[in-house]
């Protein structure tokens, strides 16, 4: 690890500097997983060796629990789940995914002790477990998942103290990693890394995390001197800095003290009214837009829930005639109407309307977020797409290459969405001409092009984890 240094950051305790400069997409180190496991809710559905998202999947003989795509991942996976498979064998149930993994990461240390590589900078027993700062909850269905450990643990393997088995609940707790599918779109299990524990947060950090090929990567975001803090933000910026706040307290026991934090930085913009031929609302008129939309939110989230999504479009539609002439596209409640609306319009076909709001999403992102922003790259391509989708060549083709200049800094190249995003940018760039030279050839191309090629990235919309947005994992 030449990269960084483990350093005593100025009122966060322990944290990470670099020891030299570096450039927005450098990759500052790369890091393999000590364990990771699928969800509970998907564990049928996903290959438990490599993570990605399967139809067709083969069950392990054994225990008929675990999944892989084929023999090779089934042997790529068997040192990790061999002993897991005899648990669950005579366990005769599956335990939760926090016990799965806490089981996990106990049985590679005893095989190999505590340093499992040469780059690894702690040791996982001096990770923070933040026991004592937990809240009488959290702390109750600790205690459940550690009785129930105790039991799926068996007697043959080493036996160890409440309190260590504790410490490692505790670690996962607060340092559980969501693991994405291979697409990157969708959170499917939960992993540990070490290192990356030690990489404190910022709401307008230096530094992103990207899952690669089995490892994360944290990438740099712009130029970063050497000596400086590395930093990862484990909220998503388009909540209030009070809310970052609370969320930041509550899931990870500190109070933070970032700039952004500290001068409420784009507060303002986040629940602004819009001016109207230079007349601006009312803050009585702004407040009851912002009540309402909030009020229409969650009629909206329990409709996606169900698969409602007709019902989706209606009351996205309903608020967005009360609300857009009022909030500014700063404002994040109509971000988020703006967000849902153009994911569920695409779902069903409507590739206009789902282009229109997915730019008005992408204008609004540009003013909040960071430039090199993950979530903005994704909200570009989710743009770029529909746009191409409803023939709109020119403004879908500006989008897709927004994206990929963002995405080569927030993924890098060989991650397997900038690749996608790839080939979209050479396709587009070709329509693009052949629409410039020839309307009517390119619409006869388009139209060849959307029968034999439906876009991969319009799953369906509910599969969309809020959480992929969250860095750490919330156990629950
Ligand atoms: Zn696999
Ligand atoms: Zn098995
Ligand atoms: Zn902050």
């Amino acid at each position: 690890m030449e990269n960084v240094a483990i350093f005593d950051a100025p009122g966060k305790g322990r944290g990470l500097k670099a020891t030299k400069e570096f450039w927005a997409g450098d990759v500052i180190f790369a890091e393999p997983s000590v364990s990771a496991v699928a969800f509970d809710s998907i564990a049928e559905r996903i290959c438990h060796s490599c993570f990605r998202r399967q139809d067709k999947l083969q069950r392990c003989g054994q225990c008929k629990f675990a999944h892989y795509c084929d023999r090779t991942c089934q042997r790529a996976g068997w040192a990790e789940h061999k002993q897991e498979c005899g648990a669950i064998k005579s366990y005769g149930k599956i335990p939760n995914e926090n016990i799965r993994l806490v089981a996990r990461i106990m049985w590679r240390l005893d095989k190999e002790g505590s340093v499992l590589s040469d780059m690894q900078l702690v040791t996982l027993e001096e990770l923070e477990d933040h026991i004592p700062d937990m809240q009488e909850d959290d702390l109750k269905d600790l205690k459940v998942d550690i009785h129930n450990f105790l039991d799926y643990w068996p007697r043959t393997s080493k036996q160890h103290t409440i309190d260590d088995i504790s410490h490692y609940f505790g670690v996962i707790n607060c340092n559980g990693f969501s693991v994405s599918d291979q697409k990157g779109l969708q959170a499917v299990g939960v992993g540990l890394f070490p290192n990356l524990c030690l990489v404190n947060h910022d709401c307008w950090p230096n530094c992103t995390v990207i899952l690669n090929h089995g490892k994360i990567e944290l990438r740099s975001l712009g130029k970063i001197e050497e000596g400086e803090e590395l930093t990862v933000s484990y909220v998503d910026f388009l909540n209030l800095s009070e809310e970052r706040r609370r969320l930041l307290k509550t899931q990870y026991f500190f109070d933070c003290t970032c700039e952004h934090c500290k001068n409420h930085i784009k507060d303002d913009l986040k629940l602004a009214g819009v001016e109207v031929d230079g007349v601006k609302p009312t803050e009585e008129q702004v407040k009851e837009a912002t009540d309402y939309c909030y009020q229409m939110l969650e009629k909206m989230d329990s409709a996606r829930l169900n698969g409602n999504y007709h019902e989706v479009v209606k009351l996205c539609t309903a608020c967005i005639e009360k609300t857009e002439p009022v909030l500014a596209n700063t404002h994040i409640y109509q971000l988020r109407i703006w967000s849902t609306l153009s994911e569920v319009q695409a779902y069903l076909q409507y590739f206009c309307e789902a282009a229109e709001y997915a730019r008005k999403m992408v204008e609004g992102y540009l003013k909040l977020y960071h430039p090199n922003n993950a979530a903005l790259g994704m909200a570009a391509m989710r743009a770029g797409v529909t746009h191409w989708q409803a023939g709109e060549i020119e403004v879908g083709h500006g989008m897709v290459c927004k994206a990929y200049a963002i995405l080569m800094v927030t993924h890098g190249p060989t991650h397997p969405i900038t690749k996608d995003l790839e080939a979209m940018r050479m396709q587009t760039e070709m329509e693009l001409r052949m629409f410039k030279q020839n309307e009517y050839v390119y619409h006869s191309m388009r139209d060849a092009a959307l029968k034999n090629k439906p876009m991969a990235m319009m799953h369906e919309p509910k599969s969309v984890d809020e959480g992929v947005k969250n860095l750490f994992h919330r156990r629950k």
